[in-house]
């Protein structure tokens, strides 16, 4: 599904060529990241965000254009020493980018496990 949008971006964006995709922390996520004189575009999940750079700053939906909402995620995270997740962990709380027609809602609460030492 993203490859439509992605070669729509493409080709309405950036002339059928393929933009340089950055790795960058959008809010709390990753995402991966292009733009033009024009505007930021985010890559994220499946969906692709474009916000102006000039007027209105209100992230939308490349797709759909729709807001994009955020939805705060609270995250367990475990380190890898811990089998299991028994032990000790922290919550820290992320906002979540989503489209609100093309993706479901995150849900509120989410697990990331931190691994130390080696897979
Ligand atoms: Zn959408």
């Amino acid at each position: 599904m993203i490859n439509n949008v992605l070669e729509k971006l493409i080709k309405e964006k950036f002339n059928g060529k393929n933009p340089e995709w950055k790795k960058a922390k959008w809010g709390d996520v990753n995402v991966l990241c292009s733009w033009d004189d024009k505007n930021w575009y985010y890559q994220h999940n499946n969906v692709i965000i474009i916000q102006s750079k000039q007027e209105d700053y209100t992230p939308h939906c490349y797709e759909c254009s729709s807001k994009i909402d955020f939805k705060a995620q609270r995250k367990s995270i475990w380190f890898g020493e811990f089998d299991g997740c028994v032990g000790g962990g922290e919550v820290k709380t992320e906002h979540i980018p989503y489209c609100p027609k093309c993706e479901k809602e995150p849900s509120e609460s989410g697990v990331i496990i931190e691994k130390s030492g080696y897979y």
